[in-house]
């Protein structure tokens, strides 16, 4: 009796430690790189998991107590719980990780990496494109390496905006407000257990924030939040929306991001051995190290000096709206009370954001002060590095283009969070299960693994082409379904079904990303005759599917939306060609997988790196691409397509129109003829040959595991 009654206690907290365990889960993102642990999560309730859009806490929210103890009484799910929990409480205690061995400094003074954005996952959406993608991929592999790193952003409870096309096709815009409570987020709490409350000054007051931590396996990743009661409205709002407002909501965002940054570390007991900036709009957390150097007795030469060596500067664009510039009239409003603090006067203060600090018609420049206050700085891929010494040497007017001291790091991708579903379990069972490794994402970017996929003994041409049909029809069905449902907002009285659109056999080439003019969307359009004729060949067709968004204010960006809407309603083409709303990192998921064909024609060499296509590599997916950014280093003649050559023509027009030729010819000449070509039972030989030599040469070496190594190695580490 008594046993009997002990066992239930046992089994009674047992459950208790579960639940308790499943919460600690989905408050860390670990999750989303974890299959396993998504697995759980959905099989709590697929149409809750479904309709929250992935979000773990959400879920767990929506069932109660009592549901949750029931289902734990299954003993098979329950054995998957237990599991999960224990690869993750094994990743999370690891001590034999890369950084343990190689950088074992850091773990007392980590590295404090500044991103105005961050891109984790759906369900926080606070990033506007490539540069967050990059800073929350940054931070998982950190993680995955055991690296000493934490991140320092703004929390924007509106987020990035969210599109709808309207009856004109012209990009709409709206907001959800993102409740904490619901999101993978901790409070920040002081010693008093109630929210750590820090201050910054903004136009001579004092502006208050406290933070919110995202868990990133086992780095934090804080973000800022002014929304509180004792801020005055217009200072509450500032950390509404990612990239809100005019340019005076931005430098204060920066001041915010960059100062109120540095201070929260410093509450927190931190002392970053660097400080990451992660593009110019971190530049003012510089000028708050060095206004610490002065309050404690530093003249300004020594407190510049001094800070310095701490300072790290990664540029991430040649276009100059990229660049932040401030007039000197919104300076003197926002950061008045900057020159007292270092000591310094007005004209002193706006020198450090100048070319010429004594031309009084320049403009500060954030990305100038990055460059003044950062002991390295770097570009994102070669050419990246290269154009960015042309455009700075008038910093550095005493030395040759080639000692501007701008090098560069190829950007990369954190593959085990990018895989699809069903591609990280057809990767895992290649990998062999031996240890359903915790460091499943480190073994992901090894060269050897993928190196194996040349040998069709490892994987065979028949497997890869069935999962590139499994991949390519998951596309199209969620294509189907977002269509009807977008079709459905604009006119609800009409129901149309879009079981016709797409075909599950034909090549599918998908372009999606920012609608910044310089990417050129439409420019495949431009030979429209040419590209109706291919896409209805009967035995040959070729389909489109585009997505993006334009920032709010981009009035060009937006035609160009509404230019391929208007293309995807064209009689000819209507069935071969479809625009998705609301790109976000779901939708960019299903198009890297499910695409043959990932397009990339921006006008070189303004992508400084792009990463979209590095997602579409483990997917079997081809990249056709300019030889701009990471692909003029990534291609290699056979593990994808290249439009034009390695030279860029002087004149725009002539730019455009020689690169819309030539992808044509690409398209025309390679790319469908490839695709096409099948043996007798139907396999696209030659094609698969290049899947095979894209995995083997790019996944690894564009992943961030290789990338977070190379800045540690490079930078993190004192010479
Ligand atoms: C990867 C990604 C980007 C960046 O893509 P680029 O190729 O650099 O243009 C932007 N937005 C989302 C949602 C992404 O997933």
């Amino acid at each position: 009796m008594r046993l009997a009654k002990r066992k239930q206690v046992d089994a009674h907290n047992q459950l208790g430690t579960t639940v308790t365990g499943l919460n600690r889960l989905a408050r860390n993102l670990w999750w989303t790189w974890n299959q396993d642990a998504q697995d759980v999560f959905e099989e709590l309730s697929p149409r809750a998991w479904s309709n929250l859009y992935h979000n773990a806490v959400a879920v767990l929210r929506e069932l109660s107590a009592e549901e949750l103890r029931v289902r734990l009484l299954d003993e098979e799910f329950n054995g998957r719980v237990q599991e999960v929990l224990r690869q993750f409480d094994a990743y999370l205690g690891a001590t034999d990780t890369w950084a343990a061995a190689h950088a074992p400094g850091l773990a007392k003074r980590p590295v404090a990496y500044f991103s105005a954005e961050f891109g984790f996952h759906e369900t926080l959406p606070i990033a506007a494109g490539g540069l967050g993608m990059l800073a929350g991929d940054h931070a998982k592999s950190a993680s995955d390496l055991g690296l000493g790193f934490v991140g320092v952003s703004l929390f924007y409870r509106e987020g990035y905006f969210q599109q709808a096309i309207n009856a004109e096709n012209w990009q709409t815009e709206y907001y959800s407000q993102l409740d904490p409570q619901n999101l993978p987020l901790e409070p920040v709490l002081g010693d008093d257990g109630q929210p750590l409350v820090c201050t910054v000054e903004i136009a001579a007051e004092p502006v208050s924030f406290r933070a919110w931590a995202a868990n990133v396996g086992r780095c934090p990743v804080y973000l800022i939040d002014a929304n509180l009661p004792a801020n005055q409205p217009h200072f509450r709002d500032l950390t509404q929306r990612v990239y809100g407002g005019d340019n005076s909501t931005r430098i204060m965002q920066e001041i915010l991001l960059g100062i109120g940054g540095v201070r929260l570390l410093r509450q927190l007991g931190l002392q970053p051995s660097v400080f990451h900036m992660n593009e110019g709009h971190a530049a003012f957390l510089a000028l708050e190290l060095m206004r610490e150097q002065i309050a404690d007795g530093a003249g300004f030469d020594a407190a510049l000096a001094a800070v310095k060596p701490q300072c790290l500067f990664t540029t991430h664009t040649p276009v100059p709206a990229g660049h932040d510039r401030f007039g000197r009239e919104l300076m003197d409003y926002a950061v008045r009370h900057l020159p007292g603090q270092l000591n310094i006067s007005t004209d002193g203060l706006l020198a450090l954001g100048r070319v010429n600090p004594s031309d009084d018609n320049e403009d500060f420049c954030m990305t100038v002060l990055a460059l003044k206050a950062a002991h390295a700085a770097n570009g994102v891929s070669e050419l990246h590095g290269q154009v960015s010494r042309e455009m700075w040497h008038s910093l550095y007017p005493e030395g040759s283009v080639d000692d501007v001291p701008i090098g560069h790091v190829t950007n990369g991708i954190h593959l085990a969070g990018w895989m699809k579903g069903p591609v990280r379990k057809f990767w895992r069972r290649k990998l062999g299960q031996a240890e359903p490794a915790t460091n499943w994402a480190v073994e992901l970017a090894k060269p050897e693994f993928w190196a194996r996929v040349e040998d069709a003994s490892f994987v065979s041409d028949e497997e890869l082409w069935a999962l590139r049909y499994k991949l390519r029809r998951e596309l199209i069905e969620f294509a189907r379904r977002r269509l009807q449902d977008q079709e459905h907002r604009s006119k609800p009285s009409d129901f149309i079904a879009f079981d016709h659109l797409l075909n599950p056999d034909a090549l599918t080439i998908g372009f999606a990303r920012r609608f910044a003019t310089y990417k050129r969307a439409p420019l495949i359009f431009d030979q429209l005759d040419n590209l109706v004729s291919l896409a209805r060949d009967l035995r040959r067709p070729v389909q489109f599917v585009f997505a993006g968004k334009a920032h709010p204010r981009d009035d060009d960006g937006k035609r160009l939306i509404q230019k391929i809407i208007h293309m995807s309603h064209h009689s000819k083409l209507s069935d071969h060609l479809v625009f998705l709303e609301n790109y976000d990192v779901h939708v960019a998921r299903q198009m890297v997988s499910g695409c043959d064909v990932w397009l990339n024609n921006p006008r070189r060499p303004l992508e400084a790196s792009g990463t979209s296509g590095m997602k579409a590599t483990c997917h079997g997916c081809l990249n056709l691409s300019i030889l701009d950014g990471w692909w003029r280093e990534g291609y290699d003649g056979t593990n994808g397509f290249a439009i034009g050559g390695d030279e860029h023509a002087a004149d725009v027009k002539e730019q455009d129109r020689l690169d819309s030729e030539n992808l044509y010819k690409t398209l025309s000449g390679e790319v469908i003829p490839c695709f096409y070509d099948r043996d007798d039972g139907g396999i696209p030989r030659a094609w698969i040959g290049k899947i095979r030599r894209a995995m083997v040469t790019l996944a690894a070496q564009y992943d961030t595991t290789r990338m977070v190594r190379e800045y540690t190695q490079k930078f993190y580490l004192p010479e």
